[in-house]
């Protein structure tokens, strides 16, 4: 093992379930190993508003099974400024922190990236997004979470749905990956999914339409990825009303409540393996890389690798959800 001895460990952009459980599974991993442990609080910017608490194992009680992150989460404009990084540098000397671990995001893991490569520091990043956004892992901490509150509402909107026979437009969210959508559909019984991977390739409504929406059915539920390359679901909700005026059409933007919520036992086991594994690749000397989970083995991604590449929709799911739409 390297040099390492104090880790300093933060929470950045978006929150998702399980943060929590992997702020544990590192803090214990580390303690285990005899490393000492520096909870940074609200992101980056914790480390520019010097917001830095000593973690112990008592810390970290009581949370595997809390939403959100104990830490905190922010965006910090700052941290992406030579000059705010510099003080995030001087911050961490004089906590004695030698190694980071960042989770969130593609924006926190390219910071973390950053970051590294100016004052070479071993940075970890663990995947935490709703959006399952990042290449190398087959799902992220919080995703399994989201995608179980999108069935929870759809099963609801589905009574109201049908009592009315109405066509229901469903915005949830993903940014620009239709992961939620497509699988939310899958799993919820919904007839279709918008998704921002296919927006250039075919008129997705007009095909809805002509393959989904069948005379058989009296309601329809369509999931709509919340993403500017979708339009969102209230531009799919106006196109039906003027080309499709016999369509009694409503919709419903799931909005933030797909970030709450305890972890689902996927998203905590997830989140261990995880951060367990976070320690494990600071005591090899490992730098600058994304831990991911791929067909149940613990993987290091490059940063540069699970930042920039597009992790691919599988056309196998569409082909799917058209064929039990009928
Ligand atoms: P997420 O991690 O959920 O994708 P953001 O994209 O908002 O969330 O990024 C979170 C934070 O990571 C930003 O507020 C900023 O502090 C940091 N960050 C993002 N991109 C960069 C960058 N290019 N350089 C330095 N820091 C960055």
């Amino acid at each position: 093992m390297g040099a390492v001895k104090c880790i300093g460990i933060l929470t950045s952009g978006g929150d998702a379930p399980g943060m929590n459980a992997a702020i544990r599974a590192v803090t214990r991993t580390a303690i285990y190993n005899d490393l000492r442990v520096k909870g940074i609080y609200r992101g980056y910017k914790g480390l520019i508003t010097d917001e830095i608490v000593e973690f112990k194992s008592q810390n970290v009680s009581n949370i595997i099974q809390l939403g959100g992150t104990i830490l905190k989460t922010a965006r910090c404009n700052e941290f992406t400024t030579p000059e705010g990084r510099k003080i995030a540098y001087e911050t961490m000397q004089r906590h004695g922190i030698d190694a980071l671990v960042v989770i969130g995001g593609d924006g926190s893991l390219t910071g973390a990236r950053i970051f590294a490569q100016e004052y070479n520091i071993p940075c970890i990043g663990l995947p935490g997004t709703i959006d399952n956004d990042l290449y190398g892992t087959d799902t992220t901490i919080g995703y399994d979470t989201a995608l179980n509150t999108i069935l929870d509402a759809v099963d609801k909107i589905r009574d109201t749905a049908t009592s009315h026979d109405r066509l229901f437009f469903v915005e949830v969210m993903g940014r620009d990956a239709g992961f939620l959508a497509l699988n939310g559909a899958i799993a919820s019984g919904a007839e279709a999914a918008i998704i921002p991977e296919f927006s250039t390739e075919v008129d997705q409504l007009e095909e809805f339409i002509k393959n989904g929406f069948r005379k058989s059915k009296n309601s329809s539920i369509v999931l709509v990825a919340e993403s500017e390359l979708t339009g969102g679901a209230m531009h799919y909700a106006e196109r039906v009303k003027n080309e499709y005026p016999q369509y009694d059409v409503r919709v419903t933007i799931l909005g933030h409540l797909q970030r709450g919520g305890s972890p689902t036992a996927h998203d905590r086991i997830l989140a261990s393996r995880l951060g367990a594994a976070a320690i494990d690749a600071i005591m090899e000397d490992q730098r600058n890389v994304m831990i991911g989970i791929e067909n149940d083995e613990v993987v290091y991604v490059p940063f540069s690798k699970a930042i920039k590449n597009d992790k691919p929709i599988k056309r196998e799911l569409v082909n799917v959800l058209r064929a039990l739409s009928i």
